[in-house]
């Protein structure tokens, strides 16, 4: 593991060089669960309190009947028609075709908008996200590596917080940042306490690291909790001190980081339906007009599902919602009576999810060989004759089976497992089964893929952030290579798509687009990752719209703009497929809209 203790300061002694302890999935984070009782949060007792509020008033453009024209629209259907008119009409698409044709079918009442020119496109599916950790990890500062490349940058943006910060009107107010990564940010591996106190000596200062085992603090946040020389390390944890036995602020553990973290009163008062609903909007601001979590119920249970149905019910969500449950929590899903389907457009049971092992950039992806850095082949989380059962048992009760599977070793294993399924008469074709990350393919992997009628979702963000890492550090380049291979799986008539895996990237559809188009990678601009992998920017669009709704179970209602379907949709500044590849991601959303409403509208935009 890295040793943060090894005064790694810029040019100086050897820096680890990749992240071991970015937790490859929330799914087996445990320690986002311990987040949660740190702040008391008890997400049924929330979705009760969401439930007995008034309704939100939510002011948003409603229209009725709509003509969209002078668009460029990608309707993204199964001949890739193009289009420059849409008609909706009560939230559903009416005619996507020329002017001539879209009018001809509108009425007197029609709200007619000129797009001007721009491309108009069925909005983005994110087919893999977790909501309830993002709503939670939303209410701090992101001070992570792939916005904040050096610590000072992190420091100097805790900074602004704290400025920003008034404590008059609040006087119980902390500064609180999450994602720190000192093995991907340069400068000093730790944060003590001294430097916190550069952010303020007032305010109370808390840092989660990336992996959530570990955390930060100032002097104020240690006097809070009344932490001093005296204090005995909590049992499995550690206060790191200075030589005079004072603690420096690194909080080691479970234990040391709730001493200090459960001081935080706003922490306590967190509102966490709220915070979903400001995932939804945010979500809509980079594209999305539907996502998936991918691991219902590994935060609390059922409770998360109560907390879905109260936003359902509050007619709030700007996005449409579906969900693959856990099975770490099967005895409470086997005691509920969900079911596969359960729901509406806007919240939806799509699958049943089962985390088979960990993850690559943190060693524990299980693989047919060891790694390149270190001398272990990873962990299974099922062993092989468990993950059969399971997977036959969810299949014959009607679930689309999901499996997350990063190591090579991992896929064999799952690939084992549907084979056996379909021995018995199961069949994971017609479920659309799938295996999230799928990160390491061989060849004849992707042809077993094929026969098995399954479909992968990548990661793709673990090309350019990790890609390096991969190549020089943890695999070499050989099985780096083999990293998300798109456009292998695209040549063999296998469905597949893209996704992001918030928290473990950032969603953002136009982002994970330019991955798999470009491959380029973040610390290393001058080379690609297999660019044979790579895919047209058509391709990938599709993989973030229509197929990822098919994924979902959704393609009978979004993915692609065709008479019938909601009028889910985005406008965009410019068409992917006219920019330089590398400026894909810097393409700005507009507006978005769900369901024949606008729901996102870029700030300096006039509303048309
Ligand atoms: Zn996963
Ligand atoms: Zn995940």
């Amino acid at each position: 593991m890295f040793d943060h203790q090894s005064g790694y300061s810029g040019g100086g002694a050897k820096r680890p060089p990749f992240s071991h302890s970015l937790f490859g999935c929330p799914c087996c984070a445990e320690a986002l669960p311990a987040l949660l009782e740190t702040g008391n949060i008890d997400l049924r007792r929330q979705a009760d309190a969401f439930r007995s509020r008034p309704d939100f008033p939510i002011a948003r453009f409603t229209a009725g009947e709509c003509l969209l024209v002078n668009a460029r629209v990608m309707t993204m259907d199964p001949n890739m028609s193009e289009a420059d008119a849409l008609l909706i009409r009560d939230g559903r698409v009416i005619r996507v075709g020329s002017a001539e044709e879209a009018r001809s079918q509108a009425t007197d009442d029609a709200l007619v908008i000129d797009c001007q020119g721009r491309t108009l496109l069925p909005g983005f599916i994110e087919p893999h996200m977790h909501l309830v950790p993002i709503a939670v990890l939303h209410l701090y500062e992101n001070v992570g590596p792939f916005r904040y490349p050096s610590v000072e940058g992190a420091l100097q943006r805790l900074r602004e917080v704290a400025a920003e910060t008034a404590l008059e009107e609040n006087p119980d107010a902390w500064v609180v940042g999450r994602q720190f990564d000192p093995s991907l940010q340069a400068g000093p591996s730790v944060l003590t306490r001294q430097m916190l106190d550069t952010v303020s000596e007032t305010l109370p200062v808390f840092v989660y690291n990336a992996s959530l085992h570990l955390g930060y603090c100032n002097t104020r946040a240690l006097e809070i909790a009344g932490i001093t020389r005296d204090t005995p390390d909590p049992p499995g944890s550690r206060f790191e001190r200075d030589s005079d036995g004072m603690p420096n602020g690194v909080l080691q553990g479970g234990g040391a980081l709730g001493r200090v973290a459960r001081h935080n009163a706003a922490m306590r008062a967190h509102d966490i339906s709220r915070a979903c609903l400001d995932v939804f909007a945010h979500a809509n601001a980079v594209g999305f007009t539907t996502v998936c979590d991918q691991g219902t119920g590994l935060m609390q249970g059922a409770g998360e599902l109560e907390l879905y149905r109260a936003l359902r019910d509050s007619n709030a969500m700007t996005c449409r919602f579906r969900y693959s449950l856990g099975d770490q929590r099967a005895e409470d899903w086997d005691r509920s009576s969900v079911k596969f389907g359960d729901g509406d457009s806007w919240l939806r049971a799509a699958g049943w999810k089962i985390v088979s092992d960990g993850s690559n950039q943190g060693l524990t992806g299980l693989q047919r060989e060891p790694f390149l850095c270190a001398d272990s082949r990873g962990i299974a989380y099922v062993e092989p004759e468990a993950l059969k059962e399971k997977v036959a048992t969810r299949l014959e009760q009607g679930w689309p089976v999901v499996v997350h599977a990063n190591g090579d070793q991992a896929i064999d294993n799952v690939l084992e497992a549907f084979e056996a399924a379909r021995a018995v008469g199961l069949d994971p074709a017609s479920a659309r089964c799938r295996i999230e990350h799928c990160s390491i393919l061989h060849d004849e992997q992707i042809v077993r893929i094929r026969n098995l009628g399954l479909s992968p979702s990548f990661l793709i963000g673990h090309v350019y952030w990790w890609g390096q890492a991969f190549r020089d550090e943890i695999f070499g380049p050989e099985k780096a290579a083999k990293l998300d291979r798109a456009a292998a799986c695209e040549a063999a008539g296998i469905r597949w798509t893209i996704h992001s895996d918030e928290p473990v990237t950032e969603m953002n559809p136009l982002r994970c687009i330019e991955n798999a188009v470009t491959r380029t990678l973040w610390r290393d601009p001058d080379n690609l990752l297999a660019p044979d992998e790579a895919v047209p920017v058509e391709v990938a669009i599709r993989a973030m719209t229509r197929d990822a709704a098919w994924q979902c179970h959704s393609d009978h209602e979004v993915g692609s703009l065709e008479p019938g379907k909601l009028a889910d949709f985005v406008i965009l500044d410019a068409d992917p497929r006219k920019v330089t590849a590398t400026d894909i991601g810097k393409i700005r959303v507009l507006e978005t809209w769900v369901g024949g409403v606008r729901v996102f509208q870029a700030d300096d935009q006039e509303a048309i």
